[in-house]
């Protein structure tokens, strides 16, 4: 069968992850997470001791970083320099410093070319933020999905739950200065494609969106 290659933009809380889980398990597709490799650059950053205003310190990192996804028993993960980071991201304080690099365009490039080395084999689900307009602008089928910033919060804050001490306020401030910085940086910012298929899943359960996002997709395999 004709494999595709899909792309799910959108702000955080959103429902990405699990949507581009769900759809890739179901297609029998990769499932890439292109926010994870954010997430990484801003480890390395953190752990090196890095200003990440300090352009060149932050070029001579990106020409040594060693991002890599690899499958096993724990499922995907994240290694850098070959030690597994996968818990290590998931931090508000790396989600914050993630969005800081990422409007640097020396991280962007850099990220860009080791996204689209990803992509050389199709049948894949790619989620992030500019994969429909900037990274694979001739995708298969592209969607935008997004929620009320409520929404997205309290759905954070319960994934957080526990492992952290962020109340809902925390992390209502976290989402709304991380849509500010990525849908207004210069680069790449956070924004629908033209031809993406928008989703709003204030009101909808996963499975619906899961469902609705599935019926597009088997229109285009045909
Ligand atoms: O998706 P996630 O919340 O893990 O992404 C962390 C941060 O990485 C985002 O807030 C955004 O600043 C950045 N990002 C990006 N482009 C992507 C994916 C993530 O700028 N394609």
């Amino acid at each position: 069968m004709h494999k595709l290659l899909i792309t799910i933009d959108g702000p955080a809380g959103a429902g990405k992850t699990t949507a581009s889980k769900r759809l890739s398990d179901r297609l029998g597709y990769r499932y890439i997470d292109t926010g994870a490799l954010y997430r990484g650059v801003a480890l390395e950053v953190k752990d090196r001791g890095i200003n990440h205003n300090d352009d060149a310190a932050l070029e001579k990192m990106c020409k040594s970083l060693n991002l890599k996804f690899v499958l096993n028993e724990k499922g995907t993960r994240l290694l850098s320099d070959g030690k597994d980071i996968t818990d290590q991201i998931r931090t508000p304080e790396m989600s914050m410093l993630a969005s800081a690099v990422s409007a640097k365009s020396i991280v962007r490039k850099r990220l860009l070319n080791i996204q689209q080395d990803m992509a050389r084999e199709k049948g894949a689900v790619f989620e992030g933020r500019d994969m429909g307009t900037v990274v694979f602008p001739g995708a298969d089928v592209k969607f935008f999905l997004d929620a009320s910033v409520k929404t997205r919060a309290l759905r954070r804050y319960k994934e957080l739950e526990g492992k952290t001490s962020q109340t809902l306020e925390d992390v209502e401030r976290d989402i709304r200065q991380r849509d500010e910085n990525d849908s207004t940086r210069a680069l790449a910012p956070l924004k629908p494609a033209p031809d993406a298929i928008r989703v709003d899943s204030t009101d909808l359960a996963i499975d619906d969106v899961v469902e609705l996002m599935f019926g597009h997709i088997t229109k285009v395999i045909g």
